[in-house]
């Protein structure tokens, strides 16, 4: 750790080339503020367009790190700032990225933190309240990505695939509307599946590295044919269908990774991609066309190049989410005839994040902590995944 803040004060400490970047968005400082409230400090920052952005915090002395792609933050310089900072710097950091490091009096944990665009603008609102020392230093302490600690754009390595343009995931949290899935103690896995599907893409975007498109934004009814279109005219890198079912107690506990077969791995998978199947069929959606759609031969073709492709990206969630010391399924990778899944040519996968029927996995789907553990962890798969399958492809090509 020490390491890593000293090569950060060596970066931030030398003068930033007149902003190297192409900045696409600027801060208006006459339109932000920096302010603070009743016990913390809420931070206003104006910028002229949207940007992938991410925070963290280091220690010694405590620095909040405001990290964005493009953003010109010059106009730093004149904004005003309570006593609580102590200074506030910023610059370029790694190609593309500029850093704003806000430097507190003491130690402070976030209690918002969103970027807002309205009629009136864009602007991240980041609201802190003090916090003890310890939580504190162990928030700072968490080890970021690699590429983050070490600033040498030389060693970045190349994560983005096809082109190198963002990862564009697809969210899709199942069910909505008249079709509210499973049920307990008065919360639906289609409202936890949307909370936890927004709070998922929140850390995809501060990651900077993705896009994301989600099937719904609210609660509504989504026909699952609906669901794999939109994945196809977002031209998906992949697609992952959020799921927190009920299953006969006893039989189903901790997450699971699915795939599309079609022959399930066991009972409970064909029971539940039926359940899902008749879910839409009883909100009045008729599927047995639905493979006319593209001819068949067409869809087995792109299936054979996609099927590895797959069993990759769900391999390398179960990696990740047991690399994160998070109760999984005993068969955490299982398959079925998942209709969500049937889009040939897009990597797709349903994710039960845990299962409503098991007392101890409604506990942790609530749990707004390990959601955040969770989507950290699903992160790290996707990234992971789409750094392999671009190497892969890269070999694969003359
Ligand atoms: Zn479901």
């Amino acid at each position: 750790m020490r390491a890593l803040i000293l090569s950060l004060l060596i970066v931030l400490a030398v003068p930033a080339p007149a902003q190297e970047l192409s900045a696409l968005a600027r801060l208006d400082a006459a339109a932000s503020s920096v302010t603070a409230t009743g016990e913390g400090l809420a931070l206003d920052l104006a910028i002229s367009q949207p940007a992938p952005w991410r925070i963290r915090f280091l220690d010694a002395p405590p620095r909040l790190i405001l990290d964005a792609r493009e953003i010109d933050w010059t106009g730093s310089a004149g904004l005003e700032v309570p006593p609580a900072i102590t200074a506030l710097r910023a610059g370029s950091f790694r190609p593309g990225w500029s850093r704003l490091v806000v430097e507190l009096a003491g130690p402070h944990r976030l209690t918002a933190a969103e970027m807002v665009t309205d009629p009136s603008g864009t602007a991240i609102r980041l609201a802190l309240v003090p916090t003890d020392p310890a939580s504190f230093a162990a928030e700072a302490a968490r080890p970021d990505l690699p590429e983050w600690a070490a600033p040498d754009p030389a060693e970045l390595p190349v994560l983005l695939p096809q082109g190198g343009g963002p990862i564009t995931v697809v969210l899709d949290p199942g069910h909505g509307g008249i079709d509210p899935g499973a049920e307990r103690e008065g919360q639906t896995e289609a409202d936890l599946m949307l909370t936890f599907a927004r709070e998922l893409k929140e850390v995809l975007l501060r990651d900077g590295r993705f896009s994301v498109v989600m099937t719904r934004e609210e609660d509504v009814f989504v026909p699952l044919e609906t669901r794999t279109s939109i994945a196809r005219s977002a031209e998906a890198d992949l697609f992952l269908s959020l799921h927190a079912d009920a299953l006969a107690e006893g039989e189903a506990q901790g997450a699971t990774v699915y795939t599309l077969a079609e022959d399930a791995t066991d009972a409970a998978s064909a029971a539940l991609a039926e359940r899902h199947d008749r879910d839409d069929l009883l909100a009045g959606v008729d599927l047995s066309d639905q493979d006319d759609v593209v001819a068949q031969v067409l869809m087995d073709m792109a299936r054979t190049e996609t099927r590895p492709r797959t069993d990759r990206l769900a391999q390398a969630m179960v990696a990740a989410i047991k690399g994160a010391d998070i109760r999984m399924h005993r068969n955490p990778l299982q398959s079925g005839g998942f209709s969500v899944l049937k889009s040939p040519d897009i990597p797709s996968i349903l994710l039960e994040v845990g299962f409503l029927s098991s007392e101890r996995d409604f506990a942790r789907l609530t749990d707004p902590a390990w959601r955040a553990r969770m989507a950290e962890a699903l992160r790290q798969a996707l990234l992971a995944w789409a750094d392999e399958d671009a190497a892969l492809r890269g070999a694969a090509q003359p």
